[in-house]
């Protein structure tokens, strides 16, 4: 299949302006702004069946039609640039090989929505990610494709880079929103959702990075072009991040749909140290573990639901017959624990008892009744908490405990691991 968000894999320097409009950069943008009225862009989006690439996987152009049109008031877009899922690395990727694919697809998404002013909300980490953000903005305005009158039309557009502080948490769409207004980053009470009330109490429209990097191909190449890619309710490409034990870690852009087989057999070049594949998590550490009767699971929003876990940012984390998944768990726990806002006490509390079971487990001082303990604790935070990071830390818990129930009864009687460590 051809690279489409990845075309920096075929085209060398595609991160600089003027390599990026001699292979078709800014025409899509140049197209809309002559062409399609604000309505149909976004019409455009919608029949694409373009979804959310951050996790939610909600229609992208539905989203952008919740916006009220005749109201005389600001409106804004954010790009979540957050990128904090742990096994999730494919927007660091997309902004330095290909930052004015991203700028393209915001300029876009503010022309359909009534936006003159775009906020890329980026994490504190991504210092050079940031820097490169910032050179292209100034390079697309000199050159007309940001700033005032763009490409001689009446549509302006300031695009500002905010750098976070390092909180998972601020990947939270409404958390983010807080942080940007330069609040503590916590997560907002809903309704009023964003497209009403969001930045500045203003409509705002909040899409991840991989998301609007779509935008300028659908307009360019037409929504039937990109439904024919991937699955009937799937559609396009999908950048999965595989880390952990496979032979060949990294980014790939494959169709919605592929099977988690190919990728991890054919794409990240199997399994390291000729080991047998013990789990996998699908799609970021959030989202419950598969295990090696899963590999053939197609790789969408659907079938991965289907499966007992969700497609979420598509990073793929896999564990060979090696890993200790009580280990496993007390590593992705102790990430929770620490990244919990302390907004809400299922999540503030639960996190917090979750990682001193998991520790006494591996420690070798599990007593009899603590696996019964811990699903319990995961089962009173899992939709008992106030937003999605709640739901996210139960989820490793509960879906290690269902498939390797016998590995956490080992660690209690043997006061140790079953695969070697201790
Ligand atoms: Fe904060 Fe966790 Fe509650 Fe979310 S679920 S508001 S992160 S304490």
């Amino acid at each position: 299949m051809e690279n489409i968000l990845f075309k920096h894999l075929d085209i060398a320097d595609l991160e600089k302006l003027d390599v990026y409009v001699a292979n078709g950069g800014y025409a899509a943008l140049g197209k809309a702004l002559k062409e399609l009225a604000p309505a149909e862009v976004t019409g455009l989006v919608t029949r694409s069946g373009l979804r959310g690439r951050g996790g939610a996987g909600f229609s992208t152009g539905k989203k952008w039609s919740f916006i009220p049109k005749d109201v005389d008031t600001p409106k804004y877009l954010t790009c979540n640039a957050d990128e904090s899922e742990p096994g999730t690395f494919k927007d660091r990727e997309l902004m330095v090989r290909n930052p004015h694919q991203l700028l393209e697809g915001i300029a876009l998404c503010c022309y359909a929505i009534g936006a003159a002013k775009s906020f890329i909300y980026i994490r504190g980490e991504y210092a050079h990610q940031a820097r490169v953000m910032e050179k292209a903005i100034e390079e697309a305005k000199e050159a007309g494709y940001l700033g005032r009158n763009i490409m001689g039309s009446d549509f302006s557009l300031k695009v500002v880079v905010h750098r976070g502080a390092g909180a998972y948490i601020c990947g939270e769409e409404t958390a983010l929103l807080d942080s940007l207004e330069g609040k503590k980053g916590w997560p907002r009470f809903r309704p009023p959702f964003p497209a009403i009330a969001g930045l500045y109490a203003k409509p705002t429209v909040i899409n991840n990075v991989e998301t609007l990097c779509n935008v300028p191909h659908i307009i360019s190449r037409g929504p039937e072009w990109f439904a024919s890619i991937g699955t009937e309710k799937s559609t396009g490409t999908k950048v999965f991040s595989v880390s952990g034990h496979v032979n060949k870690p990294g980014n790939y852009e494959l169709p919605m749909g592929v099977t988690a087989r190919e990728l991890l057999f054919e794409h990240a070049g199997g399994i390291w140290g000729g080991r047998r594949l013990k789990a996998f998590i699908p799609g970021g550490a959030s989202v419950p573990m598969l295990t090696e009767s899963d590999l053939d699971v197609r790789l969408d929003f659907e079938s991965v639901m289907a499966a007992g876990s969700m497609l979420g940012s598509g990073g793929v984390i896999v564990m060979n017959e090696d890993a200790c998944i009580v280990w496993a768990t007390l590593n992705l726990s102790k990430f929770y624990n620490h990244e919990s806002c302390g907004k809400c006490a299922p999540c503030r509390e639960g996190t917090y008892f979750i990682v001193q079971i998991l520790k006494a487990l591996e420690d070798g001082h599990g007593l009899p009744g603590d696996v019964e303990k811990l699903r319990d604790v995961a089962t009173n935070i899992d939709g008992r908490s106030f937003c999605a990071l709640g739901d996210a830390a139960a989820q490793p818990v509960k879906s290690s405990i269902d498939r390797f129930h016998e590995e956490y009864e080992y660690h209690i009687a043997h006061r140790g691991c079953m695969v070697g460590r201790s």
